[in-house]
């Protein structure tokens, strides 16, 4: 029971407190400090009462306990802060003694709390959450992209469609995707064997990847070797000059196929295109409106050259196509 204890016992009790406390004057003059704090600022001698801040802490924190009583006469509060001291961090708290009646202050009750281990462990655990979340983000980025080529996979496609979709919407701007298949290429697989194949179509996505102009060009590996390209901001008459950079592109690899027309390997593309998509329509439709339009339009290149470009009317503000 706090009753039972002596005011010297209470006194002792104070001095040996785990945080470093003082009591300073107005003229900043030590009132009392427990041991804590005088081990804190290395002093030594036999009494700190009496004695004046700046001879024993120095300046700096002479200045500051002066600013403090500063805060405190305007009616303002110390927040408590953070203090590098003797190699250690510590948390400052400042608080205002005043009297029981009258609110003018007459002392300043500084504690100092070492608090050198938590941040010790916090920047362990800021460095660990940094850690944590470059690996996921890594980790995402590999979820996203395709292994053999470095392009988006399909994943990731079916992700960024509809934001763009959704984006060309809002802005009132068209939209354009072109569905690009190599030609032939189960041929090519059967003469030069599989990993030259991958070999090749690491080629082409690089060709590819290189016709594309505007930063905002997405290209992903759809599935085998095909291939989509969204291109926002872009309409039909543009995704068809795209379309044919890309097949350009291709062919100027010249990847050797002795199974191909012109002994090199070639790809067909579909493309399909929106614009002024009403503020109305479903994103999922419109995105199955592209795919299938260039997929359809893909089909029909196939269907006859094979090495060409067709576009396919989606009937959202594309033109007669
Ligand atoms: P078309 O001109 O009509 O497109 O004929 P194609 O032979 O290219 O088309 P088909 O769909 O018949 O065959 C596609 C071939 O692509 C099948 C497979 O041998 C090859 N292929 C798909 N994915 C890969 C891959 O990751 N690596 C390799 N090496 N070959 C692949
Ligand atoms: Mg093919
Ligand atoms: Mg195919």
């Amino acid at each position: 029971m706090l009753s039972q204890i002596s005011p010297e016992e209470l006194r002792a009790l104070c001095l040996d407190f785990p945080v470093a406390a003082c009591l300073v004057d107005r003229n900043r003059r030590f009132l009392a400090a427990n041991r804590e704090y005088a081990r804190l600022i290395g002093f030594s001698g036999a009494r700190l009462v009496g004695r004046r801040a700046l001879d024993v802490c120095g300046p700096e924190i002479d200045a500051r306990m002066q600013r403090d009583f500063e805060v405190f006469d305007a009616g303002g509060q110390v927040p408590n802060h953070e203090l590098d001291f003797a190699g250690k961090v510590h948390l400052v708290a400042a608080r205002a003694i005043r009297p029981a009646t009258g609110d003018h202050v007459v002392a300043l009750c500084v504690a100092l709390t070492d608090i050198t281990e938590q941040k010790r462990l916090e920047c362990r655990l800021a460095a660990a959450n940094a850690q944590l979340s470059d690996a996921n983000r890594r980790l995402s980025e590999a979820a996203r992209t395709d292994a053999l080529t470095g392009l988006w996979n399909r994943h990731a496609l079916e992700e960024l469609l509809p934001q763009e979709i959704g984006r060309s919407r809002r802005a009132g701007v068209p939209l354009s995707v072109l569905m690009v298949d190599v030609d032939r290429f189960k041929e090519y697989n059967d003469r030069y064997g599989h990993l030259a194949g991958d070999e090749a179509l690491r080629a082409v996505a690089h060709a590819m990847r290189g016709a594309l102009r505007h930063p905002g060009d997405l290209a992903a590996r759809y599935g085998g070797e095909e291939f989509v390209i969204v291109l926002p901001g872009t309409d039909s008459d543009g995704a068809i000059v795209v379309a044919t950079n890309v097949r350009a592109a291709i062919r100027t690899a010249a990847i050797p196929h002795a199974g191909s027309a012109v002994g090199i390997v070639t790809a067909s593309i579909g493309v399909a295109s929106v614009a002024n998509i009403p503020r109305t329509a479903e994103v999922a439709l419109i995105r199955t409106r592209l795919i299938d339009g260039a997929d359809q339009a893909l089909y029909a290149v196939k269907a006859t050259t094979r090495d060409g470009i067709w576009l396919h009317p989606t009937g959202i503000g594309d033109g007669p196509g």
